[in-house]
Protein backbone atom coordinates (compact mmCIF):
# COMPACT_ATOMS: atom_id res chain seq x y z
CA UNK A 1 0.00 0.00 0.00
CA UNK A 2 2.69 2.24 0.91
CA UNK A 3 4.65 1.84 -2.69
CA UNK A 4 0.78 2.70 -4.31
CA UNK A 5 0.71 5.69 -2.71
CA UNK A 6 4.32 6.62 -2.90
CA UNK A 7 3.63 6.37 -6.82
CA UNK A 8 0.54 8.25 -6.93
CA UNK A 9 2.24 11.39 -5.39
CA UNK A 10 5.50 11.06 -6.57
CA UNK A 11 4.69 10.29 -10.21
CA UNK A 12 3.38 13.52 -11.60
CA UNK A 13 5.67 15.71 -9.78
CA UNK A 14 9.14 13.96 -10.41
CA UNK A 15 8.26 11.66 -13.51
CA UNK A 16 11.81 11.26 -14.82
CA UNK A 17 13.37 10.94 -11.49
CA UNK A 18 10.57 8.65 -10.87
CA UNK A 19 10.89 6.55 -13.84
CA UNK A 20 14.93 6.37 -13.55
CA UNK A 21 14.49 5.33 -9.66
CA UNK A 22 11.30 2.92 -10.13
CA UNK A 23 13.23 1.58 -13.27
CA UNK A 24 16.18 0.58 -11.35
CA UNK A 25 14.89 -1.29 -9.04
CA UNK A 26 12.97 -3.35 -11.09
CA UNK A 27 15.77 -4.69 -12.39
CA UNK A 28 17.10 -5.59 -9.54
CA UNK A 29 14.05 -7.77 -8.06
CA UNK A 30 13.07 -10.82 -10.18
CA UNK A 31 10.19 -11.94 -11.80
CA UNK A 32 7.40 -13.10 -10.10
CA UNK A 33 7.79 -16.90 -9.95
CA UNK A 34 4.00 -17.44 -10.33
CA UNK A 35 3.13 -14.82 -13.25
CA UNK A 36 6.42 -13.67 -14.26
CA UNK A 37 4.81 -9.96 -13.51
CA UNK A 38 7.77 -7.76 -13.67
CA UNK A 39 6.53 -4.57 -10.90
CA UNK A 40 7.08 -7.16 -8.09
CA UNK A 41 8.68 -5.06 -4.59
CA UNK A 42 9.63 -5.80 -1.59
CA UNK A 43 7.93 -5.97 2.32
CA UNK A 44 10.50 -6.08 4.64
CA UNK A 45 12.03 -9.64 4.20
CA UNK A 46 9.25 -10.47 1.03
CA UNK A 47 8.80 -9.65 -2.17
CA UNK A 48 5.47 -9.03 -2.99
CA UNK A 49 3.66 -9.58 -7.00
CA UNK A 50 0.93 -6.53 -7.28
CA UNK A 51 -0.20 -8.64 -9.84
CA UNK A 52 -1.46 -11.81 -8.22
CA UNK A 53 -0.89 -10.93 -4.70
CA UNK A 54 1.45 -13.86 -4.82
CA UNK A 55 4.35 -13.17 -1.47
CA UNK A 56 7.77 -15.17 -1.16
CA UNK A 57 11.01 -14.89 0.54
CA UNK A 58 13.34 -12.59 -1.67
CA UNK A 59 17.04 -14.38 -1.91
CA UNK A 60 19.75 -12.71 -0.68
CA UNK A 61 21.98 -13.61 -3.56
CA UNK A 62 20.85 -11.06 -5.81
CA UNK A 63 23.67 -9.65 -6.82
CA UNK A 64 25.56 -12.67 -8.19
CA UNK A 65 22.65 -13.24 -10.61
CA UNK A 66 22.51 -17.08 -9.94
CA UNK A 67 19.45 -17.27 -8.11
CA UNK A 68 18.05 -20.40 -10.12
CA UNK A 69 21.41 -21.94 -9.12
CA UNK A 70 21.21 -21.58 -4.94
CA UNK A 71 20.31 -24.35 -2.90
CA UNK A 72 19.39 -23.47 1.04
CA UNK A 73 19.05 -25.52 3.66
CA UNK A 74 16.02 -25.84 6.22
CA UNK A 75 16.56 -22.66 7.52
CA UNK A 76 17.11 -20.14 4.32
CA UNK A 77 21.14 -20.44 4.50
CA UNK A 78 22.86 -20.82 0.88
CA UNK A 79 24.98 -23.81 0.84
CA UNK A 80 28.31 -24.60 -1.18
CA UNK A 81 29.90 -27.48 -1.96
CA UNK A 82 32.38 -28.40 0.90
CA UNK A 83 30.34 -27.19 3.36
CA UNK A 84 29.37 -29.09 6.86
CA UNK A 85 25.89 -29.89 7.50
CA UNK A 86 23.73 -31.36 10.49
CA UNK A 87 20.82 -33.38 9.88
CA UNK A 88 17.88 -32.00 11.52
CA UNK A 89 15.16 -35.20 10.56
CA UNK A 90 15.73 -38.37 10.81
CA UNK A 91 15.69 -40.29 7.76
CA UNK A 92 15.48 -44.05 6.42
CA UNK A 93 17.99 -44.84 4.10
CA UNK A 94 17.13 -47.29 1.35
CA UNK A 95 19.19 -49.92 1.06
CA UNK A 96 20.40 -49.58 4.47
CA UNK A 97 18.73 -50.99 7.54
CA UNK A 98 20.02 -47.62 9.43
CA UNK A 99 18.30 -44.52 9.85
CA UNK A 100 20.29 -41.39 9.35
CA UNK A 101 19.94 -39.59 12.47
CA UNK A 102 19.40 -36.33 13.51
CA UNK A 103 22.18 -34.21 14.36
CA UNK A 104 24.73 -36.32 12.24
CA UNK A 105 27.58 -34.34 11.03
CA UNK A 106 27.88 -34.53 7.30
CA UNK A 107 31.35 -32.90 5.72
CA UNK A 108 32.16 -31.31 2.32
CA UNK A 109 28.84 -32.04 0.96
CA UNK A 110 28.80 -31.54 -2.77
CA UNK A 111 25.33 -29.13 -4.30
CA UNK A 112 24.07 -31.97 -7.63
CA UNK A 113 21.12 -32.34 -8.72
CA UNK A 114 19.88 -36.12 -7.41
CA UNK A 115 17.08 -38.16 -8.01
CA UNK A 116 13.77 -37.93 -6.03
CA UNK A 117 14.40 -33.87 -5.44
CA UNK A 118 17.88 -35.00 -3.56
CA UNK A 119 19.77 -31.78 -4.45
CA UNK A 120 23.28 -32.72 -2.29
CA UNK A 121 25.74 -35.72 -2.57
CA UNK A 122 27.86 -36.51 0.32
CA UNK A 123 29.60 -39.53 1.84
CA UNK A 124 28.28 -40.33 5.51
CA UNK A 125 30.36 -41.71 8.01
CA UNK A 126 28.42 -45.49 7.91
CA UNK A 127 26.82 -44.77 5.02
CA UNK A 128 28.93 -44.03 2.58
CA UNK A 129 28.04 -41.57 -0.41
CA UNK A 130 24.29 -40.40 -0.19
CA UNK A 131 21.75 -38.55 -1.98
CA UNK A 132 20.28 -35.89 0.72
CA UNK A 133 18.02 -32.87 0.49
CA UNK A 134 18.97 -29.79 1.22
CA UNK A 135 15.40 -29.36 3.27
CA UNK A 136 17.14 -32.23 5.96
CA UNK A 137 19.68 -30.62 7.10
CA UNK A 138 21.42 -27.03 8.37
CA UNK A 139 25.01 -25.69 7.81
CA UNK A 140 27.20 -25.49 10.37
ZN1 LIG B 1 2.38 -12.57 -9.82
Amino acid sequence: MAMVMYLSVALPTFPDQWIETYGGAVSDLPNCPSCSCVNTYPMGTLLVCPECGHEWMASEGDATGEEGDVIRDAHGQVLSDGDTVTIIKDMKVKGSSNTLKVGTKVRNIRLTPGPGGHDVEAKVDGFGPLYLKSSIMKKV
